[in-house]
């Protein structure tokens, strides 16, 4: 009997239906060749499903979601929708409730340059280094963006006040440390920390709970660091990071940072997770109007959300490394998307999902 598992495919809008095809061609791979069946159930999300069934997050996308083990997630958004009030538009209408719902409150995203791809981070090779493996943990619900008050004062017409209010309490900061320090245990056994202790006092409970909760862990070595020493030490010296612990603010910040030092937004996959590690797999970039339809999306990062996904919420961490090793390989063969490239020398989307399938049956077979 092979182990069978369902999940809901959301394509999305912009590049995400082009970059999902590519992941479909990974799939079939698994499917074909190992003892697994990875069922796929697609539902409308975002600008499509508003223009498909006039809402961005429809009632049988969310009963999908709830039947299957796992979200595997395009991207949403684009201009011809934001005349629409903001909890209407693609991204505060469905990706903001699809993570309250299934209480994602982690979001994680590897950032991993191997040495022999050196050559594709912005970053000068003696800063590189032998590579680097970041693992940003961010906590996704909490925090500035939701917390309230938030408005405006409009008392004085010429001069109006606007206000949000970063909260966290001891629980949420628990539970996301408690995730950071676990997920460590796996790995280098260091944890940073990120706050500014120095002026916010949201920054000054997450540093004490934070230490609190590190001492559960006395085989983890934990750092904290301030946001803005945190964002110049990853461009100067990547290396020296294992697992990042931030806030939602910080780490929407950093996790971006980080994106860019393995050369491309368009390489980077993220996991949102809740405490049973069901979650929610995407690529770390928006739905990219400017390449729709063009065949210059880079699929690597929806296809390692893929990766994540069996890694995480189907724990087939085999599969999930056979994965990783056909994208490294495909690179290391030369192949590059646009975004990589010389601008010359390149492959198309689809051209490029094949190459990783092709690297992926040989690595199996
Ligand atoms: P974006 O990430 O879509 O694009 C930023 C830059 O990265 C662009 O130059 C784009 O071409 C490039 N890029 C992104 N993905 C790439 C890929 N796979 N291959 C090659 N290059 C890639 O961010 P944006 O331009 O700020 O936003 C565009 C739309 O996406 C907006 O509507 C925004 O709301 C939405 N968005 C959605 C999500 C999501 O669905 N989770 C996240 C961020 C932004």
């Amino acid at each position: 009997m092979k182990e069978s598992y369902v999940i809901a495919v959301l394509p999305g809008d912009g590049i995400g239906p082009e970059v999902m095809l590519e992941a479909y061609k990974i799939l079939e791979v698994i499917n074909n060749n190992l003892n697994v069946k990875i069922h796929t159930n697609e539902l409308p999300i975002g600008g499509f499903a508003i223009d498909t069934c006039g809402t961005p997050f429809p009632k049988k996308t969310l009963d999908g979601c709830i039947k299957s083990d796992a979200i595997l997630f395009g991207s949403v958004g684009g201009e011809q929708w934001s005349h629409l009030p903001r909890d209407k538009q693609p991204e505060r209408g469905a990706l903001l409730p699809l993570r309250q719902f299934f209480d994602l409150f982690v979001n994680i995203r590897p950032i991993k340059l191997n040495a022999a791809l050196k050559q594709l981070s912005p970053l000068r090779g003696r800063v590189i280094k032998d590579g680097f493996d970041i693992l940003c943990v961010r906590e996704l619900i909490g925090g500035i963006y939701f917390g309230l008050p938030k408005g405006r004062n409009t008392f004085d017409k010429k001069n109006i006040s606007a206000f949000d209010t970063e909260i966290y309490s001891t629980k949420e900061i628990e539970r996301i440390a408690n995730i950071a320090f676990k997920l460590s245990l796996k790995r280098k056994k260091k944890v940073f920390s990120i706050d500014k202790a120095n002026v916010l006092e949201s920054s000054v409970l997450w540093r004490e709970v934070v230490t609190k909760v590190s001492k559960n862990f006395p085989d983890v070595q934990l750092n904290h660091l301030y946001v803005d020493n945190a964002a110049m030490q990853l461009i100067s010296n990547p290396s020296q990071f294992d697992v990042i612990l931030c806030s939602n603010l910080f780490g929407d910040i950093l996790s971006d940072e980080c994106a860019i030092l393995t050369g491309s937004i368009g390489m980077l996959p993220s996991a949102s997770l809740n405490k049973n590690f069901f979650g929610l797999f995407e690529p770390a970039g928006g739905s990219a109007p400017n390449l729709k339809g063009k065949k210059l999306a880079n699929p690597i990062a929806q296809i390692l959300s893929l990766s994540l996904l069996l890694k995480y919420s189907l724990n087939l961490n085999i599969i999930a490394e056979y994965i990783e090793l056909a994208v490294i390989n495909t690179l290391k063969k030369g192949y590059r998307t646009f975004d990589i490239s010389n601008g010359q020398d390149y492959l198309s989307t689809d051209q490029m999902g094949t190459k990783i399938a092709q690297t992926l049956s040989e690595i199996i077979k």
